[in-house]
């Protein structure tokens, strides 16, 4: 499996309202929780069948977060994707690995490594 795509550590925090996510090849990925959220690619928020497997513009992670986002739970779906479950009881985005990747802020130029 390719390491870009495998993470090896997943975490949040509710504090900062970031989600961390450290991948095979070293590089660790921060979102902003909102960014994550407005970026969920279920048919619900994607805006229905024909936006089907339109990914999320990395972009959106330089919008100021809207409101403040809970993650509950996290879901490994196989080893090609993660489920979430939100706060406010939306479950129904499956975020593949490789989705996540192409989103990451840091590699699109959208924040710097926190360094
Ligand atoms: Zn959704």
């Amino acid at each position: 499996m390719d390491p870009r795509i495998f993470a090896s550590e997943i975490s949040v925090d509710h504090q900062e309202q970031t989600l961390t996510i450290k991948w095979g090849d070293g590089h660790a990925s921060v979102y902003g929780l909102d960014g994550i959220r407005r970026a969920c690619p279920c048919v619900e928020c994607a805006g229905g069948h024909d936006q089907m497997g339109q990914e999320a513009d990395p972009a959106i992670f330089k919008q100021p977060p809207a409101q403040t986002r809970q993650i509950t739970s996290m879901q490994e779906m196989g080893n090609y994707a993660m489920q979430i479950f939100w706060g406010d009881g939306h479950d129904s985005g499956i975020y593949r690995w490789e989705y996540l990747r192409d989103l990451c802020p840091i590699e699109n130029g959208i924040t710097d490594s926190g360094s």
